[in-house]
């Protein structure tokens, strides 16, 4: 082992939570105002949402599930529809499918990362497909660019689960940029943290305007159907101010992630690829493994007190979970990304201490 290796630092559980400066003065001057989905405060953390993603449309709502069910009502999904989706996603993604009545079809993602494969993709193509959702996992772009492309040509409305992927970027332009629709959670492990929340934006003016009606009751006018969906002021006034801060937190997402990968030198660990013109948040730095037992990889960094996000949820195909069983196809590459690949945090709050010992831990593994 080596000389600063001592005691294991990890898990730290609450490490992870943020605090922004001023956080109490901003909450404490909300409370003055309207608590409600529908006060001016939560208009004003819409604006400002719309600005920071350069998107001509915001909706604050109640959660990152709540932002997929709302997505899918706006794209008309309902009863009987198909919706296409990578099976390497959280079950939070693949349950609000299933709640609006549609038929979740697993599509299988690409050999090198977790975008949708768009050959996969021609294979389930059916009139009864509507819309097709990619999930960046982690923060690393996928091919939303060519998922666009297809999706118009076909008529599919494109929805993104950008919940990990707040400030990923391809060819210079935010991830959401190439979606109809983009969701985004705000859950307290997310890169934007309310602790519970999220958002939808929306260059389309139609799927804006029915994401806002049908998240807010349908305006109550007895035409329109809806449901509450609203985020209320408090949470949206935090956001506020802690968007003013995203950047800073991704920039140091990213220093603690290019330091890391300066110092890993282990032959069989290397950082998953990214695909030319995208950047990552590092929602979490993925490295890929090419050991004979990942697992057991896994398992000794979380000994050594370094926690792994596929560990932690239990990371596998979705249609391996018993819930999801019925929806069953069969998506090798994504199988063999998850099972080939950790989890690292590289999140502001990790010391620089921290980040020589992962290293260090990383680099003394001589396991197969
Ligand atoms: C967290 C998450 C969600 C759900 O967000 P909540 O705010 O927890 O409802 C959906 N999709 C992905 C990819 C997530 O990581």
């Amino acid at each position: 082992m080596s000389a600063i290796v001592e005691t294991p630092r990890f898990p730290i559980s609450d490490k992870y939570r943020q605090s922004c400066q001023g956080e109490l003065d901003v909450l404490r001057d909300a409370l003055q105002r309207g608590l409600s989905g529908t006060s001016e405060v939560v208009e004003h953390y819409e604006a400002d949402l719309a600005a920071w993603f350069d998107s001509q449309n915001a909706i604050a709502v109640s959660s990152g599930g709540a932002a997929i069910s709302v997505a899918l009502a706006a794209a008309g999904v309902g009863a009987g529809d198909e919706v296409a989706l990578t099976p390497t996603s959280p079950l939070c993604t693949v349950y609000p499918v299933i709640a609006a009545g549609a038929v979740p079809v697993f599509v299988d993602t690409r050999e090198h990362g977790f975008g949708m494969s768009l050959e996969d993709l021609s294979r389930v193509h059916n009139a009864k497909l509507k819309a097709i959702i990619d999930i960046p996992m982690w923060g690393y772009p996928t091919e939303v660019d060519e998922l666009q492309a297809c999706a118009r040509e076909r008529g599919y409305t494109l929805i993104l689960d950008l919940a990990h992927a707040h400030g990923s970027t391809l060819h210079g332009k935010h991830l959401s940029h190439y979606g109809d629709i983009s969701c985004f959670s705000t859950h307290e492990r997310k890169p934007l943290a309310t602790g519970e929340g999220g958002f939808l934006l929306s260059d389309r003016q139609d799927l804006a305007d029915r994401a806002r009606s049908y998240s807010r009751f349908g305006n109550l006018n007895g035409r329109d159907f809806g449901l509450n969906y609203k985020l209320a002021a408090l949470p949206a006034a935090l956001g506020q101010h802690r968007l003013r801060y995203l950047q800073e937190q991704i920039d140091a997402r990213r220093r603690n992630a290019e330091f890391l990968l300066s110092r890993i030198h282990h032959p069989k660990v290397r950082e998953k690829k990214q695909i030319d013109g995208g950047e990552t948040n590092y929602y979490s730095l993925n490295l890929q493994l090419f050991f004979r037992n990942n697992r057991s990889f896994i398992d000794y960094l979380e000994v050594n007190g370094i926690p792994s996000d596929i560990k932690r949820y239990g990371c596998k195909c979705l249609y391996k979970f018993p819930a999801v069983a019925a929806y069953q196809r069969d998506c090798p590459n994504g199988d063999a990304l998850l099972r080939g690949m950790t989890t690292i945090p590289v999140h502001p709050n990790v010391t620089e201490d921290e980040l020589f010992y992962i290293a260090s831990i990383v680099n003394d593994y001589n396991g197969d």
